[in-house]
């Protein structure tokens, strides 16, 4: 068995693992990491077992909204880089901050087990070439994704065309010579469906709910770049953007979109300047939800019927910790109930990183989340009273840091957070916990 009591497992090299790796160097952690992949940078690479990324995808969030602020993407990068970019950024970074000697690549962790109580210790099972491992570690912490596992919806009735959810999806190259119905119009959805409007026969886009959609570009910038250093309470923030948006895009019911029955930010907006666009040029029919399949027609609820060679599922995906044993992660709904969606109300040997999702949060706001978790760490082992502070309030019951927004009851908005409250409450603690300075 491999000396590893001291250490914590660290699961995942993905853009949440190298935030942690990196601040658990800088604050004197001993981890160890693991990746299922032969390479860091987790969906960002189009190649790993587990991305869901395709050919055409961009960030939707612009390049320095979402870089790592000490560790800003290179001059040349792309406004909204593409996902090649992205891989290369994040290899760069595990170079830069020497990651890479950390972690076993062509790993994957299969179980963790506690050996009792926060602090006892965990047991790691793994696998990799050489067959099946086990170890004991201080701790764990999984840095796993959120957008691996599928979400596949049930249809009445069979189709005898190809069926298959976007994380399937590589390359446009799918649709050529298809009669196409996307399923879903989130930002993937909608980016998947400007491919099968230029490499399919036709396109429609089947949606449950209205969506509010933000253009890339406002004013010749990029749309997350506006507002700056002006921080608007939510009820000005909704007016302000909503006028931006009536005047850039528009009116999408007039092109067949369902109207929203929520407001603005209720849910993750879609960020999207082609499917419009298309939508505009009668490229792109809006249809209603799926009743049922049969052959190669699909029934919609509205009576109205088409057939098609291909459907596409954009329909998102659920958490996913196969290795775990769900009593222990404090699942509420459909997310793991965690203090600032990362730390366990009572155990201080296991964290949760990267569950998290805002309009806007970017690497920074994991990297920050990362921060205050080792933060936490290196308190608690030194017995500083803001990490005591920390310890219990987190015991003491929490609520989400939702900022009073009430969100959509789908579980990918089970672990939303609101970015403003959520960076308020997570700097708050590093500040405490690091006496005042942040890094
Ligand atoms: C098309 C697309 C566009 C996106 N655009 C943006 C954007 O513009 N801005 C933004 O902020 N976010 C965006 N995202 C969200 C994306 O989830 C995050 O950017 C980011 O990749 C999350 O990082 P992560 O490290 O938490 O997870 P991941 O990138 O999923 O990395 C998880 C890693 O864990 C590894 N792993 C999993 N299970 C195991 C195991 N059992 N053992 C060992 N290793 C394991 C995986 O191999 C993977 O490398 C986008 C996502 C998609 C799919």
């Amino acid at each position: 068995m491999v000396e590893t009591r001291g250490k914590f497992a660290l699961i995942g090299a993905g853009p949440m693992g190298l935030a942690m790796a990196k601040v658990m160097g800088e604050q004197g952690i001993a981890f160890e990491g693991f990746e299922l992949h032969s390479d860091v940078g987790g969906l960002w690479d189009i190649d790993a077992p587990r991305s869901t990324m395709y050919a055409s995808a961009h960030l939707i969030s612009s390049k320095r909204m979402t870089e790592f602020t000490d560790f800003p993407m290179r001059e040349e990068v792309a406004e909204y880089p593409s996902h090649r970019e992205m891989r290369q950024y994040f290899r760069e970074f595990a170079a830069h901050f020497d990651l890479y000697r950390h972690y076993r690549f062509n790993t994957e962790v299969t179980r963790v087990t506690p050996l009792g109580g926060s602090g006892d210790g965990w047991r790691v099972e793994w696998r990799d070439e050489h067959g099946d491992h086990e170890a004991e570690f201080a701790g764990v912490m999984i840095a796993n994704g959120t957008l691996s596992e599928p979400n596949l919806p049930q249809f009445e009735g069979q189709f005898d065309g190809e069926l298959i959810h976007a994380c399937k999806y590589r390359d446009a190259s799918q649709f050529d010579g298809k009669r196409v119905l996307i399923v879903g119009a989130g930002n993937s959805g909608c980016d998947i469906a400007v491919d099968a409007i230029h490499h399919g026969v036709s396109c429609d886009l089947s949606m449950r709910r209205g969506y509010y959609f933000v253009p890339k570009y406002v004013f010749g910038k990029p749309a997350d770049t506006l507002g700056g250093a002006i921080k608007l309470p939510m009820w000005l923030k909704r007016r302000v953007d909503g006028m931006i948006l009536k005047w850039f895009v528009g009116d999408p019911q007039k092109y067949g979109f369902p109207k929203p029955d929520y407001a603005l930010y209720e849910s993750h907006p879609v960020v999207n300047s082609l499917v419009l666009y298309h939508a505009g040029h009668g490229d792109l029919q809006i249809r209603p939800d799926i009743a049922r399949l049969e052959g190669k027609t699909v029934h919609f609820t509205d009576g109205s019927q088409s057939d098609y060679d291909m459907i596409l599922t954009a329909t998102g995906y659920k958490l996913h910790y196969p290795f775990i044993d769900d009593g222990l992660l404090n699942w509420k709904g459909s997310a793991p109930h965690l203090y600032l969606n990362a730390m366990h109300p009572d155990r201080d040997d296991l964290f949760v990183l990267g569950m998290v999702e805002a309009s806007g949060l970017g690497w920074q706001g994991r990297h920050e989340q990362a921060e205050m978790v080792a933060r936490y760490i290196t308190g608690l082992r030194g017995g500083a009273a803001p990490a005591r502070e920390l310890k219990a309030a987190k015991a003491a019951g929490f609520d989400r840091a939702t900022g009073g927004m009430k969100y959509l009851d789908l579980a990918r908005m089970a672990y939303y957070v609101d970015k403003a409250t959520y960076r308020k409450a997570v700097t708050g603690w590093i500040a405490k916990l690091s006496g005042g300075a942040t890094s």
